[in-house]
């Protein structure tokens, strides 16, 4: 039995992977987030009877090199070599994966990308993320960043600091002008308080921009024309045949509209048909990824 987690910041949910591949959801706990006995603990009482083996979407960066985890809203998994001291702890074999490959994993193998050779999925939630997968397989490339379009200055500070009147922000990661630091959720809200002195959410924006509100429609045209622009560099080089989205944001399906016809109008390539979709498992897309993540790392015979 293989016991799958979606382990974020906030929830804990988990579920046994079944013999169709998927997961079935059967607990959802807060993370402890502070004490690594006590996240262990949940983590085991989690587990199915009859576990031999676990895979976990982690919220956050994992270095492959090195098994570290960078989890900013987990902090007593950060720094630590999570897959090895939980797997000792448990006396179990672990699997890890970020939770961005694991949504675009289940996206490429059973999704919006079932069938087509390149699977982009992004996040545009609290924050940005990205995987890629390409016929089938995920890629990390070099240090397990592959996917992270999120980081990178968009915004140059020489060429007077802001873009489409958007001020440029230091990202959690440090730098200044990243796509994260405007392309996420709390980036639309940075956006409208820079353009129009008002801190309200990112919910209320496009709220108030489905009512027809000119401030909101000022900050969302701003938003879409900044993320359009980091995702068309990007699909001009590696050619995606879907871009399926999670992430809080991905629930507003004007905005997703938007986001895709102006990346469509920015690339070389001549799409068709809708490029940037919700993803299928928008939702859930961790747990499923872990699964399939599970049958990749373990077999299907460890089922
Ligand atoms: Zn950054």
């Amino acid at each position: 039995m293989i016991t799958c987690y979606d382990i974020g910041g906030s929830f804990i949910r988990s579920g046994a992977l079944v013999a169709t591949g998927t997961v079935s959801e059967s607990e959802r706990i807060e993370t402890p987030r502070h004490d690594w006995e006590e996240f262990v603990m949940a983590v085991r009482n989690a587990a199915a009877p009859g576990t031999s083996r676990i895979s976990i979407s982690l919220a956050g960066a994992y270095d492959e090199r090195t098994g570290i985890a960078d989890v900013a809203n987990i902090p007593c998994l950060h720094g630590r070599e999570v897959q090895k001291e939980l797997s000792a702890a448990l006396g179990l074999p672990v699997a890890i994966i970020n939770d961005a490959n694991a949504f675009a994993l289940a996206e490429a193998v059973d999704g919006t990308g079932r069938g087509k050779p390149v699977v982009f999925g992004i996040i545009l939630g609290s924050g940005v993320g990205g995987g890629l997968v390409i016929n089938g397989e995920l890629v990390t490339g070099f240090g397990g960043i592959a996917g992270e379009w999120g980081h990178g200055p968009i915004i140059d500070p020489t060429a007077g600091g802001t873009l489409s009147g958007v001020d440029r922000y230091t990202c959690g990661c440090g730098l200044v002008g990243c796509v994260d630091a405007v392309g996420s959720a709390r980036g639309m809200e940075r956006i409208h308080a820079s353009l129009h002195g008002v801190k309200i959410s990112s919910r209320e924006i496009t709220h108030h921009w489905h009512l027809g509100a000119k401030d909101a429609g000022d900050t969302v045209d701003a938003f879409t024309t900044l993320v359009s622009r980091a995702l068309s560099g990007l699909v001009n080089t590696i050619g995606p045949h879907v871009i399926p989205v999670s992430g809080g944001l991905s629930n507003d399906e004007k905005l997703l509209g938007l986001i895709d016809r102006k990346t469509r109008d920015l690339v070389l390539a001549h799409y068709q048909d809708p490029l940037i979709v919700r993803g299928a498992f928008a939702a859930n897309g961790g747990l499923q990824g872990a699964g399939i993540f599970a049958l990749k790392t373990f077999g299907s015979e460890a089922q």
